[in-house]
C-alpha cells in the first residue's frame, strides 16, 4: 500500500469527493485545498509527495499556483499533475513550461488518474540517465559520446539538431515536452530556431528512423514525448 501524501487542489465538490475516495482506497493520505490561496497556505505546513492541481480555480488560478511553487526552493521538487478541461491545450503548455510534471484531462477515470500519479511519483524519484549514458530502446541505441544513433546496429545519419532533440526526449521517456522546452534545451539561448521548426525536425527524424520513428509521439496541441 502506498504511504504518500497527496494535496488535491480543486474547487468542484464532486471531483474532490471522487478523487479523495479513490486515493484513500489506494492508501494515499489526502489533503484538500479548495482554492489556490488555500493550497499555498497548506504548502507552508506540509510537504506532499505530489500535488493534483486544478487549473480553473477562483482568484489565484492553478497556473499561478504552479508558477509560485516551482519558483520556491522548498516546493520546487514536489511533482505537480495539472487537472485541465478538454480544449485547454494552451493552459497545458503554459503549465508544463512553468514546471508542472504532467496533466490529466477532465473528465478522467479514477483508474487513469491513479496510473498517472504512480508514473509521476516513480519518474520523479528516479534520476535521468547522465548526459553521456548510452540509451537503448528496443533496436534503437543512442550513443551520446559518439553523437550517434544506431538501429539494429546500422548507423542512422542524423543532423546535429535531430540528434539533440532525440537525445533530449529519450533521456526522459514518458515525459511530455512542449516545443518551446525542446528549442530551449537543444539550442540554449539561440532563438533563431522557432518552435515550429521543431515540428520540421521531428518529421525529418521520424522519416530517418522509419518504423522506429513511432518512439517519438506527438501529444496533440502540447508537444512531444519519447515512448515509455
Ligand atoms: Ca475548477
Amino acid at each position: 500500500m502506498a504511504q504518500e501524501t497527496i494535496l488535491l487542489v480543486e474547487d468542484e465538490e464532486s471531483i474532490v469527493e471522487l478523487v479523495r475516495y479513490n486515493l484513500a482506497r489506494e492508501g494515499y493520505k489526502v489533503h484538500i485545498a479548495m482554492s489556490g490561496e488555500e493550497a499555498l497556505g497548506i504548502m507552508r505546513t506540509i510537504k506532499p509527495s505530489l500535488i493534483l492541481l486544478d487549473i480553473m480555480l477562483p482568484e489565484i488560478g492553478g497556473l499561478e499556483v504552479c508558477k509560485r511553487l516551482k519558483s520556491e526552493e522548498s516546493t520546487i521538487n514536489v511533482p505537480i499533475i495539472m487537472l485541465t478541461a478538454k480544449g485547454e491545450e494552451s493552459d497545458i503548455v503554459a503549465g508544463l513550461e512553468c514546471g508542472a510534471d504532467d496533466y490529466v484531462t477532465k473528465p478522467f477515470s479514477p483508474r487513469v488518474l491513479l496510473a498517472r500519479i504512480k508514473a509521476v511519483l516513480r519518474r520523479s524519484q528516479e534520476e535521468p540517465p547522465s548526459e553521456q549514458a548510452v540509451i537503448q530502446h528496443g533496436d534503437l541505441v543512442i550513443h551520446p559520446g559518439r553523437h550517434e544513433v544506431t538501429l539494429a546496429d546500422q548507423k542512422i545519419d542524423l543532423t546535429h539538431t535531430e540528434f539533440k532533440i532525440m537525445h533530449y526526449l529519450a533521456r526522459r521517456p514518458g515525459w511530455v515536452f512542449t516545443r518551446y522546452q525542446i528549442v530551449d534545451a537543444v539550442h540554449g539561448q539561440d532563438h533563431a530556431v522557432t518552435d515550429r521548426s521543431v515540428d520540421v525536425q521531428i518529421v525529418g527524424l521520424r522519416k530517418k528512423l522509419g518504423d522506429a520513428g513511432s518512439c517519438i509521439e506527438t501529444v496533440r496541441g502540447v508537444g512531444y514525448r519519447f515512448r515509455e
